[in-house]
This record gives C-alpha cells, sequence and structure tokens, in this order.
C-alpha cells in the first residue's frame, strides 16, 4: 500500500507529495519542523508540539496557513490513514515557492506537509547497554546567529556534528555552545545525575528546549528526584554518576561514555533506569 502524505489541505499518495523546486525550504532551509510520536494511536504532547511549531514559526516570520486544531487534526489523519498507530509523524511547514533571491517576501504559498512513517530507533542493543558519546568540535550554532529554540529546516549544525559522532564510531554526539558549555546532542537533550540531583542545560545554553527533556523534568518532580536546570561543562559529565539523553525518537537513553571516558561505573545508572521506566509508562498510559 503505498504510503499517504499530507500537503496542504488532502492526503495524497507518496509519489503525488511534492514540492516545488523553488520552494525556500529546499533553496534556503527556510522553514520549521516538529517531530512527533503517537503510542497506541495517541499523540503524545500534541499540544506541546504545535505550540513549539508555532513559535518557531513566529519567529522566522513565518505565517502558518492552517490553525493549530486543523493541523492537530491533520496528524491523526495521516496516522490514521497510514494504519499507524505507533509512529514517528514529521510536520513540515517551508516558506513556499519564491525568486531565486533569498527575500521571504517574494515568496507564496508556504507548504504544510505531515509524514507518519514507522520509529527508526537506535539499535537496541546500544539503547540497553548505554551510549558512547564524543564532544563534537562543532559547536552548536550561536543563538545570536540562528538561535537552536527554532526548530528550523536548516539543520546543519546538528548535521556536522552528527558526522563527527559517526567519524567517530558513535551515534549521537555533545555539543558544546559558544562559551564552551554543554548544550545538547544533535538530536536530543542532555541530562547528567550527580548525588542524586538532576541537572540539565537551560534554554539560555543554546538548546531546543525538548518536549522529552520537559516530561522527564515533571516525571523526576513526581518521584521526589530534585531537578533543576544548570550550567554544565564537560567536567560535569565526566564527573557524573549518571548521564542521559532524552528524545522524541530517542526517549530515554542511558549515556554511559564520553570521549573515552566512562561516566559513573560504565553502565546505566538507577536514577537513570527509574526515569526511562516512568516515561516509558507515560507515554503508554495514554496521557496527553
Ligand atoms: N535537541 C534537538 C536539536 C532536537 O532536534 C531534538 C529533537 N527534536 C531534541 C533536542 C529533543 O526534543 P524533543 O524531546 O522535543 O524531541
Amino acid at each position: 500500500m503505498p504510503r499517504l502524505v499530507f500537503m496542504n489541505d488532502r492526503l495524497v499518495p507518496e509519489a503525488e507529495a511534492r514540492v516545488s523546486v523553488f520552494d525556500h525550504g529546499l533553496l534556503y532551509g527556510d522553514g520549521v519542523f516538529e517531530g512527533l510520536r503517537a503510542y497506541a494511536g495517541r499523540v503524545f504532547r500534541l499540544r506541546e508540539h504545535l505550540q513549539r511549531l508555532w513559535a518557531s514559526a513566529r519567529a522566522i516570520c513565518l505565517e502558518i496557513p492552517m490553525t493549530p486544531e486543523r493541523l492537530g487534526a491533520a496528524i491523526e489523519e495521516t496516522l490514521a490513514a497510514n494504519g499507524l498507530a505507533d509512529g514517528y509523524v514529521r510536520v513540515v511547514i517551508t516558506r513556499g515557492a519564491g525568486s531565486l533571491g533569498l527575500d521571504p517576501a517574494r515568496t507564496r504559498d508556504p507548504q504544510v506537509i505531515v509524514i507518519a512513517d514507522t520509529i527508526a530507533l537506535y539499535p537496541a542493543e546500544l539503547t540497553a547497554k548505554g551510549l558512547r558519546l564524543v564532544t563534537a568540535a562543532t559547536q552548536r550554532s550561536h543563538p545570536a546567529a540562528l538561535s537552536p529554540r527554532i526548530k528550523s529546516l536548516n539543520y546543519l549544525n546538528n548535521i556536522m556534528a552528527k558526522l563527527e559522532g559517526q567519524q567517530a564510531g558513535c551515534v549521537e554526539a555533545l555539543m558544546l555552545n559558544h562559551k564552551g558549555e554543554v548544550a545538547e546532542c544533535t538530536a536530543d537533550n542532555v541530562f547528567v545525575v550527580r548525588g542524586g540531583r538532576l541537572l540539565t542545560p537551560p534554554p539560555d545554553a543554546g538548546i531546543l528546549e525538548g518536549i522529552t527533556r520537559g516530561a522527564v523534568m515533571e516525571l523526576a518532580l513526581a518521584a521526589g528526584i530534585d531537578c533543576r536546570e544548570a550550567t554544565l561543562t564537560r567536567h560535569d559529565l565526566y564527573t557524573a554518576d549518571e548521564c542521559f539523553i532524552t528524545g522524541t525518537a530517542a526517549e530515554v537513553v542511558p549515556v554511559v561514555e564520553l570521549d573515552g571516558r566512562k561516566i559513573g561505573t560504565g553502565t546505566p545508572g538507577p536514577i537513570t533506569l527509574r526515569l526511562q521506566a516512568a516515561f516509558h509508562a507515560l507515554v503508554r498510559s495514554g496521557a496527553p
């Protein structure tokens, strides 16, 4: 059965889901996106993802030609049309076709695209044992250049770091900000555990405020685990008791090594495993 993709106002077969070569999303990475996940027929934190998408669009002065309610319904329709109760959804909003110049004013028809697919996880063996990370030499974009809080179609900064990770045999890489502080990974947020307390970099470290990150912070609070935002350096990761990363696709994944150094015991830690289990329970509970 061909996959169905939602394009602007209706579902079309994958082969008909096309954008213009003049679309500024393609020409300049001018657009925004979201990655969402459905569990047992329910999209996890749909409202939060839509809010972040609208905030990203607003930050680049792009008007999404649809209401959040309509887009939310389109996401659900696309999952259902592809028979996916559990799946990953990519929402892409491009600036639309224009002239061969940067000027966003000379574009029209922003494209609204919703793709539903099965979820591509990191290999189960890696996530069970815990990931090895390396620190990328590529710094996370300076917030004054391109704010990491905008989930834009311009992901080359992250891709450059991802390449460095892969060249070192890792599936993820740690990115530092322009001040040398820990920011995040290429597509995941990062947490450490020290003395029973959970720490994660604040938004002004130059990160995307992950929806999974927010859910994990809430779960920690509910479990009586002290959790706070703090400026972290690699020193804090090298000397942490535990470390893990979070993301819509990854969920909660232990990190056991950074730059060839073991973190804690070099195995997934107890607080990481507790929060991982709590996260799995939350997403499968049917809570919105
Ligand atoms: N940081 C970056 C750069 C990302 O691309 C993502 C994935 N969207 C995340 C963090 C994790 O965010 P979320 O939990 O909302 O998927």
